[in-house]
């Protein structure tokens, strides 16, 4: 097993709420909400009008630059609206469409391609007219990241299985369910890439899912090195640069991406839809997510069409229980907070948490004390304490040599503070400083 990265922290699991929930279907929405940035990058441009009719899958805006990302309908219907909606982010344009009329892809007999006879440059077309971004939250077009540029020359994919996020079990399940379409689709990436190594990392706390994939590695006769990895259970263990050191003793320099040390990540959900992409020629226009926390009726791993509400979501969920301290899109770690049920499920919303008081840190923040633990859970060897207590003074001067920008946004320095400093929310605000000084 690998030891793993500096730092980093552990916090109560909480996996068993939806644990070993096998994948339900919800039902498709009567409206569906389908932002048109849904993908870091330029928002995509929308090729489809007020009352025209769309059908299942069909492409709704087409990708507004190089690091973007194209659209598609997840339901066969008519477009009612194209208006300004509030998502997790921010407020943005979106398609509104009101489902109705036959289900021509779902509903039918899937035909398959296989993949093994596409040319590399094929598979990446693909990818890339499917919308497919990084599912694990950060939402990167896929097609982008498989095309590094010549220079940066690869020669590992990871496959990130680590799920360090607590509550979040889509990936253990996805890996539990899916393990030959995961290790066919990392063998479909590894053609792009030109690569003949993979490792797919996994935090030893999802052990079917290990064994699962382990098995099914063993049982297929096939030419690539593709290795499966348990390693220690910590949190961030999934954030890309420590995944690469866990498992490659890789660093990425201050600054860099993983292409630096020859590396490439993609997540498990990212490679499943992938491979759906090629295979399938499905969109993306559906995803699997994790509903949990103590609030909600029925937490599980549930398979939803981009652009349903939230709302929806806990109606199809059984309900809430009474009101939520807190509901967190993503995990409890690096998610963010919403107040409203009227946003939809995009692309990047890997889970959704409806969190009891007793699930939630609340109270006022007090003095530093100089305990030092926020600088022993920082995974980057970054001093959080010392950026808080610039920003909250208002020294801004004092605060790009104490490099924020390589702040990964883990959160693990605000968990450990005794003093309950909101850490992470000072180091955000030291980091727009910095990039407005940049500009
Ligand atoms: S400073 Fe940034 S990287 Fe370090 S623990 Fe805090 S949030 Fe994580
Ligand atoms: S953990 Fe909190 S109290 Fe301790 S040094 Fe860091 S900021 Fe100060």
């Amino acid at each position: 097993m690998f030891s793993g990265f500096k730092g980093g922290i552990h916090p109560p699991e909480n996996k068993h709420v939806a644990e070993d929930k096998a994948f339900t279907n919800l039902p498709v929405p009567q409206m569906c909400y389908i932002p048109l940035s849904q993908h870091l990058g330029a928002p995509a441009k929308p090729v489809v009008e007020v009352g025209q009719t769309v059908t299942e899958g069909q492409l709704i805006a087409e990708a507004g630059g190089f690091v973007s990302a194209n659209v598609h309908s997840p339901v066969p219907g008519k477009v009612v609206e194209i208006k300004e909606i509030n998502t997790v982010n921010n407020r943005q344009m979106a398609v509104v469409i009101e489902a109705e009329g036959a289900f021509s892809s779902s509903a039918q007999p899937r035909q398959t391609d296989d993949w093994e006879k596409l040319a590399p440059e094929e598979i990446l077309r693909r990818i890339r007219e499917a919308g497919i971004v990084g599912l694990g939250g950060a939402a990167f077009p896929a097609a982008v990241k498989l095309s590094p540029p010549k220079d940066k020359k690869i020669d590992i994919l990871i496959v990130n299985g680590s799920e360090c996020e607590p509550y979040l079990t889509v990936d253990d399940m996805l890996m539990q369910t899916f393990p030959k379409e995961i290790i066919d689709g990392t063998r479909m990436l590894m053609k792009v890439l030109g690569v003949t190594r993979a490792i797919i990392g996994i935090e030893n706390n999802k052990k079917k899912a290990v064994q699962a994939l382990k098995k099914t590695l063993a049982s297929m006769s096939i030419k690539e090195d593709i290795a499966v990895k348990a390693l220690r259970t910590k949190y961030p263990q999934g954030a890309e640069k420590q995944l690469i050191y866990s498992l490659t003793g890789k660093q990425v320099p201050s600054g860099g991406l993983p292409m630096e040390v020859g590396v490439v990540v993609q997540n498990v959900g990212t490679i499943f839809a992938a491979r759906e992409a090629v295979v399938f020629s499905k969109p993306l226009f559906e995803r699997y997510i994790t509903v949990s926390g103590k609030m909600i009726n029925k937490p599980g791993n549930y398979k939803v069409r981009l652009g349903t509400r939230i709302s929806d979501i806990v109606e199809e969920c059984g309900g809430l229980k009474g009101e939520p301290a807190k509901i967190v899109i993503g995990g409890p770690m690096c998610g963010l907070s919403i107040h409203s049920l009227d946003i939809p499920v995009v692309k990047g919303t890997s889970g959704i948490l409806f969190l009891s008081k007793d699930e939630v840190k609340t109270g006022d923040f007090s003095q530093c004390i100089r305990c030092g633990r926020c600088v022993a859970a920082c995974p980057i060897n970054l001093v959080p304490c010392d950026l808080g207590n610039a920003v909250e003074k208002n020294r801004y001067d004092l605060v790009e040599e104490l490099r924020p920008l390589d702040c990964i946004m883990c959160g693990s320095c605000s968990y450990s503070c005794p003093s309950n400093r909101p850490l992470s929310h000072f180091i955000k605000l030291a980091q727009a400083w910095v990039r407005k000084q940049k500009k």
